[in-house]
């Protein structure tokens, strides 16, 4: 691994850009459940309980269910690990661009990544249906333990949704252009702790390497997309990511 590093080091440093994609494997790195695991949190919970359709035809039914999810999905002491921070060493360094995840925790932010771009939105807080007001999710998850389900905007009046891409939802249009161009324009992507199945995560990488670019791979097991990497990189990204880091940041 040692040498591939260096090799995929050497690439990030050379690159005048770069676009980095995190998915489940750094989330899960913080003791964040993953949903798509054999003991994932689709195993739990019906994953029809969170779909678009029972959000408008039942929100009341949906928020209740949802603060449980909530509570299992952010507990307490979730905090940022060294994968995260490791992207917002290397994106304060001038190293990394656009850093697009398809995590809905907030930890990059956390660990001080500017502005990623959530596709899959942010579980942290919830979003007025009506005039996109957000609130912090624990204020609404507040409101609803207290009785009020489902939580309202106390600007509009309308519901609030769980600001993150419900299923049967679309994927948020400008945020998804912003990623693939992003991915277009990097000499280097880096996907990390995605198993690449999942579109539109999956298509990213491919913008890359069709536009000349090199990809790197870092993640515990093969991925759908290990075959078109440059480097492939099988290790914990807790571990791999730091020093990757540390080595472009080396000269
Ligand atoms: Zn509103």
């Amino acid at each position: 691994m040692d040498q591939t590093l260096s090799a995929a080091a050497n690439a990030v440093r050379d690159a005048e850009t770069v676009a980095a994609l995190t998915g489940a494997g750094v989330s899960t790195a913080s003791g964040i459940p993953d949903f798509r695991s054999e003991d994932g949190l689709w195993n739990e919970y019906d994953p029809n309980d969170f779909h678009m359709s029972r959000f408008r035809a039942d929100p009341a039914g949906f928020w209740r269910d949802r603060v449980e999810l909530i509570a299992d999905l952010f507990g307490d002491g979730v905090e940022p690990n060294a994968a995260h921070e490791a992207l917002a060493d290397l994106e304060a360094a001038g190293h990394l661009n656009t850093l697009i995840t398809q995590n809905v925790d907030g930890l990059h932010q956390a660990a001080g990544s500017d502005d990623p771009i959530e596709i899959h939105g942010n579980g942290r807080r919830a979003a007025c249906t009506g005039c996109n007001r957000r609130i912090d999710i624990d204020e609404a998850v507040q409101r609803v333990t207290a009785g009020e389900a489902p939580p309202t905007c106390e600007r509009c009046g309308d519901v609030l949704k769980p600001d993150v891409v419900l299923f049967g939802e679309q994927l948020p249009k400008h945020d998804l252009m912003r990623a693939q161009s992003a991915a277009r324009e990097a000499d280097v992507f880096l996907a990390v702790g995605s198993s690449l199945t999942v579109e539109p995560a999956a298509s990213l990488p491919r913008h890359t390497v069709d536009n000349g670019g090199q990809l790197v791979v870092v993640n515990l097991d093969r991925t759908e997309q290990s075959k078109r990497a440059d480097f492939d990189l099988r290790a914990d990204v807790t571990e791999a990511l730091p020093r990757l880091t540390e080595t472009v940041l080396e000269e």
